[in-house]
């Protein structure tokens, strides 16, 4: 069970929204060749530890903008995996901030 004060903490949903993808087409082998956005060529794969081994969408290195690589669904259930690590990194940042008594 996680307890009540981690639930700020994001989920795959909401990092996922943050990410703003605007556009629900996948280019799951490689990325676009061009951006749709900007016409910029240089389409990079994202990769998140703990996530995905490899990219787990494209961003364009000119805009910003990023492209789904996976469905909406998958890419939030991979996103959903670092909740774990962040969870971990806060338990230790609260360990680090208790005084000593
Ligand atoms: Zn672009």
């Amino acid at each position: 069970m996680v307890p009540e004060s981690y639930s700020y903490i994001d989920d795959g949903k909401d990092i996922f929204r943050k990410l703003e993808f605007k556009s629900s087409k996948r280019w799951r082998k490689n990325p676009p060749h061009n951006c749709p956005h900007c016409n910029h060529d240089d389409i990079q794969g994202v990769e998140i530890l703990g996530a995905y081994k490899g990219p787990l969408f494209w961003e364009c290195s000119e805009c910003g903008e990023r492209f789904l690589r996976f469905t909406e669904k998958t890419t939030i259930a991979y996103l959903d995996k670092t909740k774990d690590l962040y969870i971990d990194l806060e338990g230790l940042d609260r360990i680090w901030e208790q005084e000593p008594n």
